[in-house]
């Protein structure tokens, strides 16, 4: 029986075989597992090489990404780094260009002390073409952007890869399988923050790789137990908790950020907006750089973190916080600019959320940050409420 993606994420760890019939999934904290005898092991031997909350999590996300196999890892970046681990030194990577500032700072990483190549890509107005090498092994790619909230294509950039021989790699941290299945459009390699909307509640840091075939699993499998940024079992048991929901959490945060956006979008003081049209985040820039402090101050439902995905509604400044390892003549160079703010949006209720951002705008105009607020293109704001 095939099931739905709501019906597979609820039911997860729920298993008709647990022995006690735990509906919740149990916590398998043993470090070591008996032996009977030379040879003989029930499939689990070391925590490291396998545990049983974890292989709970581990086949969930493999089913909800279509994938093969599914490996969890302690972080979003030991995710990044046990994709990597397929690669040596003299390969060369294509990345986006605008990518998450951590995965920036890896790649610069790899490429200083392991001689790892990397060309960066701006689907905007680079073909793509003109940067594979004899030694390109593979493209990694974030869709949408973060955090210009640029989508590239997947079906026709995996067509691409697999007609050049590469890897496709690409981090689905802000769609989640829920809205973006990568593998299903080609993609070798999916990755995930899963701190952010898979965890969804902002208490556990972890990372999840799936792989699209049993080749890359069999490499993967190796090496995430050599390496062993694995995930630990509570770690696996919050994050199961966490993805339950997943679904009715994206539903929630779809709904509100579609009407954030439109509240921003007329905004005069929120000079470019953008959201792709699908999922919780919006970004936008604001009137100048000076608005930027008092308007992260004055604001009191959204939390100036530096964190997304959580049910909690927040905001980031890119510029000293996810990408202030990305030089700030690059970041600018694409569109990063120092007066860019970042949303989360939360699940809170949206006219809560949409009240919040006018009174800290208010707050703005108040102090003369601001020119009082017009619709763009003239007459007084509309409220949306
Ligand atoms: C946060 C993030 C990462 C890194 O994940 P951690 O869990 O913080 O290690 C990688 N990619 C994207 C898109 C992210 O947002």
């Amino acid at each position: 029986m095939s099931l739905k993606k709501e019906t597979l994420l609820v039911q997860t760890g729920n298993d008709r075989d647990e022995p006690l019939g735990a509906v919740n999934t149990p916590i398998y904290l043993s470090a070591p597992y008996r032996h009977q005898n030379i040879g003989l092991s029930n499939g689990y031997d070391y925590i490291r090489t396998g545990n049983p909350t974890r292989d709970v999590l581990e086949r969930a996300i493999a089913e909800l990404e279509n994938g093969d196999r599914g490996f969890a890892c302690s972080s979003g970046m030991s995710a990044i780094q046990l994709a990597f681990s397929l690669f040596k030194t003299g390969d060369h990577i294509i990345a986006s260009r605008d990518l998450y500032g951590g995965s920036y700072r890896i790649f610069e990483w790899f490429s200083t002390n392991y001689q790892i190549q990397f060309s960066f890509w701006n689907p905007e107005n680079e073909i793509i073409d003109k940067l594979i090498q004899t030694n390109t092994k593979a493209i990694f790619i974030e869709t949408p952007t973060n955090p210009l909230m640029r989508e590239t294509d997947l079906q026709i950039l995996s067509e691409f890869a697999r007609e050049n021989g590469l890897l496709m790699i690409v981090d689905n941290t802000f769609y989640t399988p829920i809205i973006q299945r990568p593998i299903e459009m080609g993609a070798d390699i999916v990755i995930h923050s899963a701190t952010k909307y898979l965890g969804g509640h902002n208490d556990v840091l972890a990372g999840l790789v799936i792989s699209g075939n049993e080749e890359i699993s069999t490499k993967l499998s190796e090496n995430h137990n050599t390496c062993g940024a694995v995930l630990g079992p509570f770690d696996s048991w919050l994050l199961i908790r966490g993805m339950k929901t997943l679904a009715l959490r994206m539903r929630q945060h779809e709904e509100n950020a579609k009407k954030i956006y439109s509240y921003l979008k007329q905004h005069q003081l929120a000079i470019t907006v953008h959201y792709p049209g699908k999922g919780g985040m919006v970004s936008f820039e604001i009137a100048n750089e000076a608005c930027v402090s008092p308007f992260l101050r004055s604001l009191k439902i959204f939390t100036f973190a530096e964190i997304l995905g959580g049910v909690e509604s927040l905001i980031t400044y890119p510029a000293t916080q996810t990408h202030a390892d990305i030089p700030e003549e690059t970041r600018q160079s694409y569109g990063l600019s120092n007066r860019f703010l970042r949303i989360s949006v939360g699940i809170e209720h949206a006219e809560d959320l949409i009240s919040d951002l006018e009174q800290a705008f208010h707050c703005l105009e108040k102090d003369g940050l601001a020119p009082s607020t017009k619709v763009k293109g003239g007459g007084q704001v509309e409220s949306v409420r």
